[in-house]
């Protein structure tokens, strides 16, 4: 089973494509990461402030110029994190980050085609787990069908 709007995960970004999907399989949705085709050089690091700008832009150019949290759907809006003095701004559950869909504690690269727009809500709970690990997670807690 799928999540409502959680159906498919698409990141397909910059010169080396990735695609993210689930296989609608009616126990198991496979997460499908095709990283392999091409040099991995940016395995477990950070994105690069271009690197984020892209994801944003192909998030805003994909649902017509407004940002969504690619897992949930919900609008998110990009808000500074810290204020005038630098000091750490509570976050909002409905923030804009840029995610490793897969987790860089899992080997996740730090370039743009592993970046999803994330809302704050999202990007936390879904924490250092693969989508699949997590899709697997959520279902605990929805009754059997
Ligand atoms: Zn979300």
């Amino acid at each position: 089973m799928i999540l409502p709007g959680r159906e498919l995960i698409s990141c397909q970004l910059g010169s080396h494509r990735a695609t993210h999907e689930f296989q609608d399989s009616p126990a198991t949705p496979v997460l499908v990461h095709n990283c392999g085709t091409s040099p991995n050089d940016r395995a477990g690091t950070d994105f690069t402030d271009n690197g984020r700008q892209t994801v944003y832009d192909a998030n805003e150019a994909k649902n017509g110029g407004i940002l969504k949290c690619d897992y949930c759907g919900r609008t998110v809006e990009r808000r500074a994190s810290r204020d005038a003095n630098g000091n750490a701004i509570k976050g909002l559950p409905d923030d804009a980050q840029i995610d490793h869909e897969i987790p860089k504690a899992q080997g996740g690269c730090g370039a743009a085609h592993n970046g999803c727009v994330a809302c704050r809500a999202c990007n936390r709970d879904k924490s250092a787990k693969t989508v699949e690990q997590w899709d697997d997670e959520l279902r605990d807690f929805l009754p059997e069908e």
